[in-house]
């Protein structure tokens, strides 16, 4: 655990927008919050009031003197059965197992998708001038991982393999289910077809460059082939390219497998055609896929001799002519083809088919999602976290390719912090209805 050094404000950050923001903290200040709620021993519903404690951290804020607490105070309550007294009900201000307020939480979260845990440290102190430690930080971003996996997962035989990102942003479970449900939204935006695309990339571990290296020294020494990759974790995700948005994702310890493919491929169901790389654990699952058109010519390259001639000459220029020339026949290939089973994609005014052809049309998802990471990490627990967090934030977001854009499932999903990590376990007494919390599939 680190230790909290003390903390000061950042002079160039405009101290009064600072102090703007820790008023607005500063309002809950000594606030009464929880409500009534059934015995938690024996389940009475008639209980009474029974005095409040004032102990309730809810955000800590850096001041030019030091650290200052907003605490909130908690409504305790008696059972009429039992006499057991307990908190009220707090599930408006507070996450279950956040020692911080939600607003807190969310933030932090916010920020760790597209931040190392150090760095959203640093951001908090230096643009909200608020304390978390990085240490607080991972654990809520490993919280929300957690949850996401356990209320939005694809099983097979009881094993949670992936995150159904359509049931986290939508609450459906597959494309159809998207198609039908948001069948409006869909037409108003004028998406007439929708591309899954599945692809894997491997964020390599903490510590595997430097063990690659040193395997690869001995290796040398004793005549044997290189290693090619360092460890890493097997991140797979899915897509739909029309959307912006992720469709599943999984970052696991294990290398891919059929069964994953699987899992990941499951939110996709519905789209008009398919496209991944040309891994093997695909091909069963999807017979009728299209293959990424650029891993398709690569993996042909590495076998053409035409290539390797050009290459070993060292005519570099004449040898990108020739792959751009193969790119171009393979392109129009597979065009023809899509553009007879797909004419939803075909553009008459522009002669172009809209839709991809590669996975690169994950727009580069992939490789933010690997290179979003930042530093790498030695736990797959961790890793995990980020990833979800990168591929929510992708999804949702507002500004895309250097401007503002507003995506689809920011437009139209239900996606919020607090539908995954609100959910708590008590119930208010009486039942009141706008208490009812609407859970996503
Ligand atoms: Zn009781």
């Amino acid at each position: 655990m680190h230790e909290t050094e003390e903390k000061t404000l950042n002079s160039l950050v405009p101290l009064g927008l600072i102090h703007a923001f820790q008023s607005w903290f500063r309002g809950f200040q000594g606030q009464r919050v929880g409500d009534p709620r059934p015995c938690p021993k024996c389940g009475e519903t008639t209980v009474w009031k029974n005095g409040y404690r004032t102990d309730r951290l809810f955000a800590i804020l850096i001041t030019e003197d030091g650290f200052d607490e907003i605490t909130v105070e908690i409504q305790r309550y008696q059972c009429s059965e039992c006499r057991h007294s307990y908190d009220g009900d707090i599930g408006e201000l507070f996450y279950e197992d956040c020692e911080y307020a939600k607003p807190v939480v969310d933030l932090c979260l916010f920020h760790a998708a597209k931040n190392p845990f150090h760095a959203c440290e640093r951001i908090l102190q230096n643009q909200y001038g608020l304390q978390v430690d990085r240490d607080t930080i991972q654990r809520y971003a490993e919280l929300f991982g957690d949850e996401v996996a356990e209320q939005h997962s694809v099983t097979i035989a009881g094993c949670i393999l992936s995150m159904n990102f359509l049931s986290l942003l939508f609450g459906v479970s597959t494309v159809d289910e998207l198609k039908t449900e948001f069948a409006d939204e869909l037409a108003a935006e004028d998406i007439d077809g929708l591309v899954g695309v599945a692809d894997e990339t491997y964020p390599a571990k903490k510590g595997a460059k430097k063990d690659l290296y040193e395997e690869n020294m001995r290796r040398k020494q004793e005549g044997e082939n290189p290693k090619k990759w360092p460890e890493g974790f097997t991140v797979g995700c899915s897509y739909l390219t029309q959307l912006g948005c992720f469709a599943g994702l999984q970052c696991r310890n294990t290398a891919f497998a059929r069964a994953l493919a699987l899992a990941l491929v499951f939110p996709l169901l519905g789209v008009d055609y398919w496209l991944t790389d040309d891994n093997d654990c695909y091909n069963d699952i999807l017979p009728d896929r299209v293959k990424c058109l650029v891993h398709k010519l690569r993996t042909r390259a590495r076998s053409d001799e035409r290539v390797s001639e050009l290459h070993e000459a060292g005519e570099l220029e004449e040898l990108r002519e020739y792959l751009e020339d193969e790119y171009e026949t393979a392109y129009e290939e597979i065009v023809a083809t899509l553009r007879e089973e797909h004419p939803s994609f075909w553009d008459e005014d522009e002669e172009e088919f809209n839709g991809p052809v590669s996975t690169n049309a994950i727009e580069g998802g992939n490789w933010r999602l690997k290179y979003g990471l930042g530093v790498p990490y030695a736990r797959c627990h961790a890793a995990r976290a980020r990833t979800s967090l990168l591929a929510l934030r992708e999804s949702m977001s507002t500004f895309t390719n250097g401007e503002p854009a507003e995506s689809f499932a920011h437009r139209h999903g239900s996606f919020s912090f607090e539908q995954v990590l609100g959910e708590s376990s008590t119930q208010p007494l009486p039942p009141r209805k706008e208490d009812h919390v609407t859970q996503a599939a």
